[in-house]
């Protein structure tokens, strides 16, 4: 069973805390805030799911079970339901790879920038900014013309991290779980 509806572009690991047993964690920057970053896959490494969410509703981001066969108690409430992109990034300054759930609206930065270096985008150093909040947040993505040799070093690590599984980017809940949750929140 998967939520995934497509694997070569998804995802979100709906628990907030970075688990020891993992070895990647989920990017988060607030508005203005930047992080030196590399791709670790291309398009063909993007993993596409579908996500429930429903601010006004007061229903959390929750993976949509559709793709899975089973029936999704969301989707028969007509929650709104959007798709969301996991990419996976090599954070320089911490060694360490992020996972970036993202929504559909702020993918086309991350595809200009592949399309603007077709054959060297793995290899280039990228500075991801925040800019804004909400529903006026963008992301901008552009290339660190030179790094320092310590940034160097740490950047060569990446060729030696072992990139998680998609099924392991995330932790979808079972129907009886969004079940209890939406009748908790929904009149
Ligand atoms: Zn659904």
């Amino acid at each position: 069973m998967t939520v995934f509806v497509a694997i070569g572009k998804d995802a979100r690991r709906f628990n907030d805390s970075r688990s020891g047993s993992l070895d990647f964690d989920w990017l988060r920057l607030r508005d203005g805030e930047e992080r030196r970053v590399m791709f670790l896959a291309g398009e063909e490494g993007f993993v596409t799911y579908l996500a429930h969410n429903s601010r006004s509703q007061n229903v959390t981001t929750h993976a949509c079970l559709e793709p899975t066969g089973v029936a999704c108690p969301s989707c028969s409430r007509k929650i709104a339901r959007r798709q969301q992109t996991i990419i996976l990034l090599w954070d320089i300054e911490n060694e360490y790879i992020l996972a970036w759930d993202v929504p559909e609206k702020h993918l086309k930065a991350v595809r200009n920038v592949i399309t603007e270096h077709p054959n060297r985008f793995k290899d280039i150093a990228f500075n991801l900014k925040r800019e804004g909040a909400g529903r006026f947040t963008s992301y901008r993505i552009t290339p660190i013309p030179e790094l320092t040799a310590k940034e160097t070093a740490k950047a060569e690590q990446r060729k030696t991290a072992s990139i998680p599984e998609p099924g392991r980017l995330i932790k979808y809940k079972k129907p009886e779980e969004i079940e209890k949750m939406l009748t908790s929140v929904l009149h």
